[in-house]
């Protein structure tokens, strides 16, 4: 599926917060269609590398290009623009708002629309006028994901979307996250602390320890190799 041009490119990528340094001389590609884990343990980098991707942060030296164009200078919004879609580690629900209207506030045309993304979560279709305080956690992230891909972007970032939900949600969330990548072809980098559920449906990894990658190629041989994974990430 892979095409010879990547669409996303990071070279040597320094960036975090003011004056602190958090990701260290980073480099990756991803092709469209790819997918990537972004595994790592607490505090490694990993949010601030999609804070990065989005432009919200501290650039500090080094290449962020997408579709062979640096992002360097391009604005948050125009990221998001550009095709770029960001699932945030907070879900940010609005507490006045329904689901319905969370989903149709910033939707844009192309294949995700109420119709498919109730297909996607039909939990979503049966909540559709409950208020988002009126949701569970799974509920809510269901919410972000959805209203993240009725924005329908070329590439969608994920922060922990399983972060503490219940195992039953978890399966349920990993089979839509799962169809997205192997049967939507969606471009997909997924953070999560469910290292060995995130492996088995993404095809590349790319594993952080204090801002540098000490894991960077497919994902089956770490998931071979149950030791190696546990000694980067554990
Ligand atoms: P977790 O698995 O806990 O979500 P993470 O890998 O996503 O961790 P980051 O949130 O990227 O880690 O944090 C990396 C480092 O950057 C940490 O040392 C953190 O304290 C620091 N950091 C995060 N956000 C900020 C901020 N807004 N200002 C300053 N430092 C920050
Ligand atoms: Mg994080």
């Amino acid at each position: 599926m892979s095409k010879s041009k990547p669409c996303l490119v990071v070279d040597s990528l320094c960036a975090g917060y003011g004056e602190s340094r958090i990701l260290d001389q980073l480099s990756f590609n991803l092709d469209e269609g790819q997918s990537l884990a972004l595994l790592g343990r607490n505090g490694v980098g990993k949010s601030t590398l999609l804070l990065s991707l989005m432009g919200l942060n501290t650039h500090q030296g080094g290449r962020i290009e997408w579709q062979s164009k640096s992002l360097l200078k391009v604005d948050t919004h125009q990221r998001a623009a550009l095709g770029i879609g960001w699932v945030p580690q907070e879900r940010y629900m609005f507490p006045s708002l329904t689901v319905e209207e969370h989903l149709t506030v910033i939707a844009r045309p192309g294949r995700w629309d109420l119709a498919s993304i109730y297909q996607l979560f039909p939990r979503l279709k049966e909540r559709q006028q409950n208020m988002g305080n009126q949701l569970s956690g799974g509920e809510q992230q269901m919410v972000a994901i959805a209203r993240a891909l009725m924005v329908n972007p070329k590439l969608l970032l994920l922060d922990e979307p399983m972060e503490g939900l219940a195992p039953i949600i978890v399966q349920e969330l990993l089979a839509v996250i799962k169809r997205l990548i192997q049967e939507e072809g969606l471009t997909v980098i997924m953070v999560e602390q469910h290292a060995r559920m995130t492996l088995s449906i993404t095809e590349q990894a790319l594993v952080l320890d204090r801002g540098q990658a000490v894991y960077y190629g497919s994902s089956a041989p770490l998931l071979a190799e149950p030791d190696n994974l546990e000694r980067l990430i554990f």
